[in-house]
């Protein structure tokens, strides 16, 4: 991803060096932007549901962020109680 990224960067500097006033590089750089973005909102989705800033003092209760075993442990009982039916609301 770098290396793409720098070859990018290779071919604006050449076109801002000679002085076009062409406007893709702009556009190139916002679908950069965006793919970052996109990865970043998954991660917090699925890997920070609370949403948690990273400054608590210990691991959260419900999720068990910021330690990814607690946080999986976490995930695996829900996984458990959600296959025997439980939390399930029922119709
Ligand atoms: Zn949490």
């Amino acid at each position: 991803m770098k290396d793409r990224i720098m070859k990018r960067w290779d071919e604006w500097e050449k076109l801002f060096t000679s002085g076009s006033k062409e406007d893709w590089p702009r556009k190139d750089f916002e679908m950069m932007i965006d793919y970052f973005y996109e990865k970043i909102d998954f991660y917090e989705k699925n890997y920070n549901p609370c949403g948690h800033t990273g400054f608590e003092s210990k691991p959260c209760d419900i999720c068990g962020y910021p330690i990814p075993s607690i946080l999986i442990g976490k995930l695996k009982s829900q996984i458990a109680e959600l296959k025997e039916g439980k939390n399930v609301s029922k119709v």
